[in-house]
């Protein structure tokens, strides 16, 4: 037989999703194991917007949608584009998917030609280099390391870019280092981004959770010149606890709105009515919700991080968002634990898996290694456990 296409023969499986599904395996095999890997919520759907779902099926919201979503999502995240970032966008704007995976998906379908580079910044969520393989471009990954914050800088961008380069990814807060980037950094940024004639994927997910009072600043809020070449990326998963419903957004110039749309109606369609009702509804509904889980993950973020700067052999810095930790593990390189020699962060994260019962997730997959992430999207009594379960596990 003929191969399959090349390009969807090299797309190498999510390695959060990937040990998420071996934790749960493990677990439901009645092995004691605690899971930090996959970035979910561990919060129930407030139940105002399960009711919104509810409703919907029960008013015979079940069928087709316009494939960019409907009038009332579109007015919905309109609304809290302005209220929470001061953004304007019309409706025609507005380009709904099945979460904020498929937005970057789509967002990189309508950017990129064949062999167009995209600049991203290292380490990074897993999925983007993938996706950005996926349509064909090549991701020209720029290191990005503690030292600096994992912030990506002007200079390191500026010395990135080559003819070929036609965007870059923007992840703020961070999945995986939880670093949120100040308005003086996101200018310079931006500044660099207009001179070369980039355009920006701005996902900025993890927005509404920000702590010790920090500001969050929408690249996209700039001015024109930089909302223009912006396509800023959400969704309703992470904030509102929703990650099953499966609805994300795009928000850009309706030019590219258009053709992201007609992309749509010719793969997925529309993303789910209910999901899109729900969303309507956490979107435009109380927000209490939002502030509640956003405390919630403060204080546990607090706690990981006392822990593991008191724990011999790693250490972490303090992230500003998100619900990530990188743990640094480079004094351990070189060393044995448990039989096993660490050689770098999969090693570390496989004997930790085996012999200390806690999955969290090697960075080697996000572009960097001598790190691995921790996930506190999960119950303050986890969290201690699988603290007690590092100390022990390097103490002994
Ligand atoms: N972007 C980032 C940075 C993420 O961490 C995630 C979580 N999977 C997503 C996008 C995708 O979210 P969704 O569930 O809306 O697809
Ligand atoms: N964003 C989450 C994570 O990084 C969920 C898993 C995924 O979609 O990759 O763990």
């Amino acid at each position: 037989m003929k191969p399959i296409s090349s390009i969807a023969a090299n797309v190498q499986a999510s390695t959060t999703m990937a040990l998420d599904s071996l934790y749960k395996e493990m677990k439901a095999n009645g092995v004691d194991v605690l899971g930090f890997a996959a970035g979910e919520p561990d919060f129930p759907t407030p139940d105002h917007i399960k009711y919104a779902g509810i409703d919907a099926i029960v008013n015979n919201q079940t069928t087709y949608t316009p494939p960019s979503g409907t009038v009332t999502l579109k007015k919905a995240v309109c609304k809290r584009m302005k209220e929470d970032l001061g953004l304007d966008y019309t409706p025609a704007q507005i380009v709904c998917t099945s979460g904020a995976k498929h937005c970057v998906y789509i967002a990189l379908r309508v950017l990129i030609n064949p062999g167009d580079e995209v600049v991203l910044p290292a380490p990074y969520w897993v999925s983007y280099a993938e996706l950005i393989r996926m349509v064909g471009g090549v991701p020209v990954s720029v290191v990005a390391g503690e030292a600096e914050d994992f912030k990506l800088t002007a200079q390191r961008l500026e010395a990135a870019i080559t003819p070929k380069t036609k965007a870059i990814i923007l992840n703020n807060p961070s999945n995986p280092t939880g670093m949120l980037y100040s308005r003086e950094e996101l200018t310079a940024l931006a500044e660099v981004a207009v001179r070369h004639d980039l355009y920006i994927v701005s996902d900025e997910i993890y927005y509404q959770l920000v702590y010790d009072g920090n500001e969050f600043v929408s690249v996209a809020s700039l001015g024109e010149e930089v909302k223009k070449r912006t396509l800023l990326i959400n969704g309703v998963s992470k904030s509102y606890a929703m990650t099953g419903w499966r609805l994300g957004f795009i928000a850009c110039e309706a030019n590219i709105a258009k053709v992201a749309s007609n992309y749509l109606s010719h793969s997925t369609g529309n993303p789910c009515s209910i999901s899109q009702a729900a969303a309507a509804a956490a979107l435009s509904g109380p927000q209490e919700t939002v502030e509640s889980m956003r405390r919630a993950f403060e204080e546990r973020r607090n706690y990981m991080v006392q822990r593991i700067n008191a724990i011999p052999g790693v250490s972490c810095i303090q992230p500003e968002g998100a619900f990530y930790v990188m743990m640094n593990i480079s004094e351990l390189i070189g060393k044995t634990l448990h039989g096993t020699l660490i050689r770098n962060a999969d090693d570390f994260g496989d004997v930790f898996l085996r012999e200390g019962l806690v999955c969290i997730v090697p960075c080697t997959g996000f572009g960097i290694d001598g790190f691995l992430r921790w996930s506190y999207a999960t119950s303050m009594e986890n969290i201690v456990k699988g603290m007690d379960r590092l100390e022990k596990f390097l103490s002994e």
